[in-house]
């Protein structure tokens, strides 16, 4: 559950009981039942020569009386015998009859060297006594919480954390899961193995030990293990990659053999491994990086347990990864994640699918069009849809409604894609100028060559992203391939912002960084990976790393081919600022008069460009 505040409740405990012990049950055992009275008492004791025995030290008189004390009631909070003799105790004082007045009495006294206990060992004794006493406390506090005893493992180094979920623990199934059809499909099977191991025993099919996840972040990977264990029977063990790797070398290792051994004893169940990649990544890599024996460790530990147990027991192993490709080799052999389930991005169905799944948490208006707001998010993460609804039930909110319209949709589209709006961000009127004929600049040369996607939106708002303005294409159908011609388009419209300002103010500005990347990046894919260079043909000099990451690449080519390569790109991009700047040219007119409209209403939809690019 909680590990800080658990933590701090334990500590806070410990401190405690150590306080009471120095304070109650210490004086006791140790200094037997030695009472401390006052110099009154003593002499007044002395006077009905009820004084026994006396011992005298540097600072304190030590006595033992004949018969009870007149003033002393025997203490029954500790069970003192009535009987019994007390021992008493009080402070030393400048008393100069005090021998005469003993010896009057009749009392056998002695002075006596104080005993030598060094300060030191005295608190070391007062000290580390209950702080022994709470180690043993606490490991005993720590077996029993392994064992399930209390809420969670909270101080248990080398236990392995893992959450147990039964049955809707979660709260999730695989209808909160939309799309990911193929996946559910995939999942569907395990669980219905754990229900009916039977049916598989039958016909003598032995389930895969192990399913990997794998997809970019936030398709929903955790979201389906989750639903998995909402849907399966079974006890259901989740655990992050990252948990395993701990402050304490060696118990990574540890927390694997506990978690293997937990499963063990609830099988059939299902253990789901968040991230793996964390404890996986390939062994020979880390070794170049200074190596991480830890990590090797309880690597190795998995592969061990994995092999080690009975794949008819009915213990499932899930684990999820958007970096399938930096897992060690070893942990993909079969008889252990032999079988990959592939989570990927949504598709133009998917994305609607998981929109109206999200709607349904939040108030609606009718009539509102996730169709069209699916069309605009081309790319977008299941994470990044489910947010969008978010931020658009905000926004109602913030306009005082109390339902989410269209409006408050596609307002969020933007948000998530650029930012929120700076409203309060003052540009002056000569860069307001500029802004809108860099944008004005894309989205004619956009709308004016053949293959591209139509313009849907135009605005010089500013956002939070730091983009000053930006020009929204939206494809009218999901698009799987690009051509080359269509790739070099879209290097064409990205280096007409940048030709719309040469033109008009014969200035060139930062306005145009990001689009410089973008079409940068454009053209080196089209000759490093794509084969679309006549130069090369189909070569691959450059290879991604990571399906998931497209900035991941290697580059491998010799540095004669490498700057060829940086040549062939400075001419595809100077190819496409001509065109760009011809098609300008060809429309003067055109770019001003949109662009003037633009500047006097800061946001033009595709309908309103459309009409007055046709007028
Ligand atoms: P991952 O583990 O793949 O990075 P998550 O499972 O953590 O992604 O997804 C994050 C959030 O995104 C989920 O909690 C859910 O709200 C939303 N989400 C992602 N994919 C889907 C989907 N297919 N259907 C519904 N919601 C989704
Ligand atoms: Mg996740
Ligand atoms: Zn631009």
């Amino acid at each position: 559950m909680n590990n800080k505040k658990g933590k701090v409740f334990y500590i806070v405990i410990g401190l405690v009981i150590i306080f009471l012990m120095n304070y109650f049950v210490f004086p006791f055992l140790f200094g037997s039942q030695t009472k401390e009275v006052s110099y009154d008492f003593f002499l007044e004791e002395l006077d009905r020569k009820n004084i026994d025995e006396v011992e005298i030290d540097d600072t304190f008189i030590v006595f033992t009386t004949k018969t009870n004390a007149k003033n002393d009631k025997p203490s029954s909070l500790l069970g003192v015998d009535s009987n019994s003799k007390t021992t008493y105790k009080t402070g030393l004082m400048d008393d100069p009859a005090l021998v005469a007045k003993l010896e009057h009495s009749g009392a056998k006294f002695t002075k006596v060297q104080p005993e030598e206990m060094s300060p030191i060992l005295a608190t070391i004794l007062s000290y580390g006594i209950p702080i022994l006493i709470m180690v043993i406390f606490w490991r005993f506090l720590s077996k029993q919480m392994a064992k399930g005893g209390f809420g969670g493992n909270a101080m248990s180094f080398g236990k392995s954390n893992a959450k147990v979920y039964v049955k809707a623990q979660t709260g999730k199934t695989f209808s909160d899961v939309a799309g990911q059809d193929e996946a559910k499909e995939a999942l569907t099977e395990i669980v219905d193995f754990l229900h009916n191991p039977k049916k598989y025993a039958a016909i003598g099919a032995t389930l895969p030990k192990g399913a990997l996840l794998v997809g970019p972040p936030g398709t929903g990977k955790t979201l389906l293990a989750q639903a998995v264990a909402g849907e399966a029977n079974v006890p259901f063990f989740s655990i992050s990659g990252s948990e395993f790797v701990e402050m304490f070398v060696g118990m990574g290792a540890a927390k694997v053999r506990d978690l293997f051994k937990q499963a063990n004893e609830k099988a059939p169940c299902i253990v789901f491994i968040d991230e793996i990649d964390t404890i996986g990544k390939k062994r020979d890599s880390a070794h170049f990086s200074g190596g991480n024996d830890e990590r090797e460790q309880t690597l190795n530990q998995l592969l061990t347990e994995m092999d080690g147990f009975d794949g008819k027991k009915g213990v499932v192993i899930l684990a999820a990864t958007n970096r399938p490709d930096s897992l060690d080799k070893a942990l993909l052999r079969p008889g252990r994640f032999d079988r990959r389930i592939p989570v990927e991005l949504p598709d133009l169905r998917g994305r609607e699918a998981i929109l109206r799944v999200h709607a349904k948490k939040v108030n609606i208006a009718d009539g509102v069009d996730f169709k069209s707001i699916a069309n605009a998010t081309s790319g977008a993460s299941g994470a990044e849809l489910a947010n969008i609804i978010n931020e658009s039930a905000l926004r109602a909110v913030r306009l005082g409604r109390i339902e989410v319209e269209q409006s408050d949709l596609e307002e969020s589209v933007e948000v998530i894609l650029a930012g929120y709006q700076r409203k309060g961000m003052v540009i002056s009127q000569k860069e307001k100028e500029i802004i809108a004929y860099h944008e004005v600049g894309h989205a004619l040369v956009a709308a004016l060559q053949k293959n591209s996607a139509p313009v849907h939106k135009i605005t010089i708002i500013p956002r939070t992203s730091g983009a000053l303005g930006y020009t929204m294409q939206v494809e009218e159908d999901e698009k799987f391939l690009m051509s080359k011609e269509e790739a070099f388009n879209k290097i064409v419209t990205f280096t007409a912002g940048r030709a719309a300002e040469k033109l008009m103010f014969n200035s060139v500005t930062t306005g145009a960084s990001n689009d410089i990347e973008q079409a940068t990046k454009i053209a080196r894919a089209m000759i490093t990976r794509y084969g679309m260079s006549d130069e090369f043909g189909m070569v691959a000099f450059e290879t991604l790393n990571n399906p998931y990451l497209s900035e991941d690449t290697s580059l491998m080519c010799s540095n004669e081919t490498s700057s060829k390569i940086d040549r062939e790109v400075v001419k595809i991009i100077s190819d496409a600022y001509e065109k760009a700047e011809t098609i300008l040219r060809n429309n003067m007119q055109k770019l001003n008069s949109i662009a003037r409209y633009l500047i006097d209403k800061e946001t033009i939809t595709g309908d309103e460009f459309m009409d007055l690019l046709n007028m």
